[in-house]
């Protein structure tokens, strides 16, 4: 079997690398180098992209990479080890993309053999890719392409098998929507980035494995008695039970009772009609059963149903918090089976409901305005809270039908084309759209969206309970705890964990890292930890700063509506931060990194992380930071514990 024999533990041992130009399959036995080094996972994924992809390589073509790790911990025996990482150039930001998914498929590649399959070029017809423990093949896709994310796995499972994992695009990602994602287990997504659409770009259609084997950890009996500790613990844990019962759909009435829901467009912070979409809401009217993934017990995941007069009943996992407020209360709606109609819509449709939901409102908003018609909307309206408007909608954006063309790179490529002042409310930052909280009257979420490595993302450094906790008028103060998240919550992602079991739960970082030294044989503490995300997070700087060519700040600019409108209704009505404030974050998130003014990293910070190449291919362009008269902050990122809410 291939993944009987590695010297390094919680790995598989082997690595593919597949030319879908050629059809050529090789096999390598896994850089176990890399994955100590850069821990697998997003890191691994920073790494070869960074090596391997031209500067100049267009996202959707054949110098792209389209790379899926399973990293050093998905797969073992501890909770929660279910995650998978996908990662390209993104066809959104324009630099290093990734994004992750749990449900099974990341276990399952391990268990067939693979840490990592690396894929490049575009193959001539679809096809999909067949992984059975040892047999590696590119299969014949044409049956399967233009059919529906949640329509094609099931008709994938009944023509290989039901104990196959599948993963699919759909038509948005077919037709190089930059906003698609990949779905796997009926709504598990990779939402972030456009990876589906990278996918569709290759003319990969799905992937499907089945494996059989285990995997070797370093010392079974003291991970036992570790994790048995940590599932104890973690039963009576006051986060366990709401995850359980509603999923992250129990944020939804949270972030509006503290008035940061993003409301028609981040237009407002505040939902006059939450109830209907509250967590309460889905599990009253919409919920079948609970879901979880692989190794865990949270099930967070909601199998529901959306029953709506004059629609076919579907059935679907969700909506979690980030679809309820992006496809809720951003598009006005107020029934929660309108929201999971949506949600349903955009996963068979392969869209990012994130994005999606952010695109969607951006048009509302341009209709509201009177920037696009009835004549652009081939006869239709798009009104705040119409389901028909939005269904009718998407359709011209997947099938790229007219104005539809503008909002197939989202937001910001839509907002170029239209002018006239809609770039002030397209609600994205590096073309990637905000996750669902207005930063308005949030400081330290509105930087985590600025300075994400990946466009406006709440994930890397989710900061809004920060903000409640610390108040939010204040500003200074806040940059060195978005740059503590953003080294914590990306680990996650280089080793393949859930983020929310083992960062939602007070599980301590060196209690984690003892568990990634007991699967792994490594011998690490969490300092080494930090300076490890800390040196993935500045090369994809690098590798940004290579791609765009002009200075980091250039780019880590919200848009306008972020200081020029206060927030006009709600409990913060008339509040607000000032561009001067945003500034200040600016500049304060700077200094603590070890970057310039500019934004730019300097040498010394590039240096203490062993990144000399990155800093001399940056001094090249012109990008290098200038010295620091100070030097480098011997501690960047200050480690915060958010309290309670
Ligand atoms: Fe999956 Fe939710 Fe469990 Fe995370 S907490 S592994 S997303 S079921």
């Amino acid at each position: 079997m291939a993944n009987s024999s590695t010297s390094s533990r919680g790995l598989a041992g082997t690595t593919l690398r597949i030319n879908l130009s050629t059809g050529e399959i090789k096999r390598y036995p896994t850089d176990e180098k890399l994955m100590r080094e850069w821990f697998g996972g997003r890191g691994a994924i920073a790494k070869i992209l960074y090596d391997e992809v031209p500067r100049d390589a267009d996202p959707l073509g054949p110098e792209n990479l389209f790379i899926m790790s399973a990293g050093v911990m998905s797969g073992c025996f501890i909770p929660a080890g279910a995650k998978i990482g996908f990662g390209s150039i993104s066809p959104l930001t324009n630099g290093h993309g990734d994004s992750n998914m749990g449900g099974h498929l990341g276990p399952t590649l391990k268990f067939a053999g693979y840490d990592m399959v690396i894929m490049s070029g575009i193959s001539p017809k679809p096809v999909y890719l067949f992984i059975d423990d040892d047999t590696v093949e590119l299969r014949d896709a044409s049956q399967y392409w233009g059919m529906g994310s949640l329509a094609c796995e099931p008709a994938m499972k009944k023509d290989l098998g039901e104990d196959f994992e599948i993963a699919t695009i759909g038509p948005a990602g077919e037709n190089g929507i930059r906003f698609s994602c990949i779905t796997h287990d009926f709504g598990r997504q990779a939402g972030r980035t456009g990876q589906g659409a990278v996918m569709g770009s290759k003319k990969l259609k799905a992937i499907a494995i089945r494996g059989t084997c285990g995997i070797n950890v370093h010392n079974l009996d003291k991970l036992t008695e570790q994790v048995t500790a940590i599932i104890k613990r973690t039963q009576t844990h006051p986060n366990m039970a709401p995850w359980q019962k509603y999923g992250t759909a129990f944020f939804i009435e949270w972030s509006n009772d503290n008035a940061v829901i993003p409301t028609r467009n981040f237009q407002t912070t505040y939902f006059e009609d939450i109830k209907g979409i509250s967590g309460d809401a889905l599990v009253e009217r919409c919920l079948i059963t609970h879901k979880a993934c692989f190794g865990c017990w949270m099930n967070c995941g909601k199998y529901t149903k959306a029953v709506l007069p004059g629609k076919e009943t579907v059935y679907l996992e969700g909506p979690e918090y980030e679809t309820g407020a992006l496809c809720g209360s951003n598009l006005g709606m107020t029934d929660i089976n309108q929201v999971a109609y949506l949600n349903w819509l955009m996963d068979n449709v392969g869209m990012d409901t994130m994005s999606g939901g952010g695109v969607v409102a951006f048009a509302m908003e341009c209709f509201q305005r009177g920037l696009i018609t009835t004549d652009d909307l081939e006869g239709h309206t798009l009104n705040w809270g119409s389901v028909e408007d939005t269904e009718h909608f998407v359709d011209m954006v997947v099938h790229r039908r007219g104005i539809g063309e503008y909002f197939a790179g989202g937001t910001k490529r839509a907002a170029e084309k239209i002018g006239r002042g809609s770039e002030k409310f397209a609600m994205q930052v590096k073309g990637q759209e905000m996750s669902g909280y207005d930063g308005r009257y949030a400081p330290g979420m509105l930087l985590s969206y600025m300075t994400c490595d990946i466009g406006a993302h709440h994930n890397r450094s989710w900061t809004i309970t920060v903000d409640m906790a610390e108040g939010r008028d204040k500003v200074e103060g806040r940059a060195k705890v978005v740059v503590y998240l953003q080294h914590i919550r990306p680990l996650f992602d280089c080793w393949c964990i859930c983020r929310l079991f083992w960062g939602e739960l007070d599980i301590e970082p060196e209690e984690i890292v003892e568990s990634l030294n007991l699967i792994t044989g490594w011998n690490i503490d969490a300092a080494e930890a930090f300076k490890t995300s800390e040196k993935i997070w500045n090369l994809v700087r690098c590798h940004y700063l290579e791609r765009n060519k002009a200075n980091g700040r250039t780019f880590d600019y919200p848009p306008a509506r972020s200081w020029e409108d206060k927030i006009p209704t709600g409990p913060s009505a008339g509040k607000g931060l000032t561009k001067e404030q945003i500034e200040t974050m600016l500049d304060e998130y700077y200094a603590c990194r070890g970057w310039d003014n500019d934004g730019n990293p300097s040498r010394e910070v590039l240096h203490d992380l062993k990144l000399d190449f990155a800093a001399d291919n940056i001094e090249k362009i012109g990008l290098l930071g200038k010295p620091l008269p100070n030097g480098i902050p011997a501690v960047r990122g200050e480690r915060y514990k958010p309290k309670a809410f």
